[in-house]
């Protein structure tokens, strides 16, 4: 628009009805929001390459739905920071902080679209795009005394529209511990058995390890077949002292699947594992502009900034 027309937009104002002036500043205020969100998620890309060959030789290629094009010299393909991530080619950008802060206190998703006016199919599909990441941001190793757990939930098919008559409904385990320093390793895994646990945490455990176990169970034998020192007095003054970070663990586990969730389908419950992963990093919970910075990338994730209240 050129300065004229501009002044003449200004100019027509003052004689606009009080719903033309909500109505026009509504529209103003979603369109700064969703720029506001493309600009966050664009400066966050200090590293920006080619998704599909991932070379560095590329120009701005004009700008689309409010972010940068670029074009890639070498595979001759457009993309922006999006492209590639889990939030690609979602609409609404203007909603997602909003809907990000839905996520961290836990809204279910009818009040979640509710609150973003957006549909509750979208709600379900941007949680999801939301959580995929966060399975990919697991603590690397564990060391020093190491408690661990196991949560033994039903099968679930919630969502699933077509479920077969009569079907047997299997155990389903969450397998989790956490370490000296508040790490916490988990996985969902189909059963609680030592080659399970093998197959998920065998490379995860430090030299200096301890691992608390009672003698018998499936993570005492674990941690024998991996030579791991373990701790299996339960009458230990530091067993009776430690317990409670498991217990809290499981505890909100449990509330978020069944109380903010309200159940979870078994082929989503990684997604939520994470999520209860991601809430304990955080010692007042995980701000939305780090959540929505994780949905998109996982590469430099523990080093964003917490600068998100000033945007809500
Ligand atoms: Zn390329």
């Amino acid at each position: 628009m050129n300065n004229t027309d501009f002044k003449a937009v200004l100019s027509a104002i003052p004689g606009f009805s009080s719903l033309q002036f909500r109505l026009l500043k509504e529209n103003v205020q979603a369109r700064i929001k969703k720029k506001r969100v493309s600009h966050i998620l664009e400066t966050e890309s200090y590293n920006v390459k080619c998704p599909f060959c991932s070379s560095k030789n590329f120009i701005k290629w004009g700008r689309r739905t409010d972010m940068q094009r670029y074009r890639c010299k070498s595979c001759k393909r457009t993309f922006n920071s999006l492209t590639k991530t889990p939030l690609a080619r979602l609409q609404r950008k203007g909603h997602w902080l909003k809907y990000a802060h839905c996520l961290k206190y836990g809204f279910t998703l009818t009040k979640s679209a509710e609150i973003c006016g957006i549909h509750i199919s979208t709600a379900f599909r941007w949680r999801h795009r939301f959580l995929t990441n966060m399975k990919q941001i697991k603590a690397k190793k564990v060391g020093g005394v190491v408690e661990n757990g196991h949560l033994k939930l039903k099968e679930s098919f919630k969502g699933n529209r077509r479920i077969e008559c009569n079907r047997e409904y299997r155990d389903v385990f969450v397998l989790y511990g956490i370490d000296a320093n508040n790490n916490i390793f988990d996985a969902t895994d189909k059963s609680c058995s030592l080659d399970g646990l093998k197959e998920e945490f065998k490379s995860l455990f430090k030299l200096n390890s301890l691992m608390i176990a009672r003698k018998g169970s499936v993570y005492y034998e674990f941690a024998k077949s991996l030579k791991i020192q373990t701790l299996d007095d339960t009458s230990n003054t530091m067993f009776k002292s430690l317990s409670g970070r498991l217990e809290s663990y499981k505890s909100e586990f449990t509330s978020w699947i069944y109380d903010h969730f309200k159940g979870v389908a078994t082929k989503y419950l990684e997604n939520y594992v994470s999520w209860v992963r991601l809430l304990n990093e955080f010692k007042a919970g995980p701000s939305a502009l780090t959540i929505l910075y994780r949905a998109k990338s996982v590469e430099k994730y523990r080093h964003q900034p917490e600068k998100v209240k000033r945007f809500l």
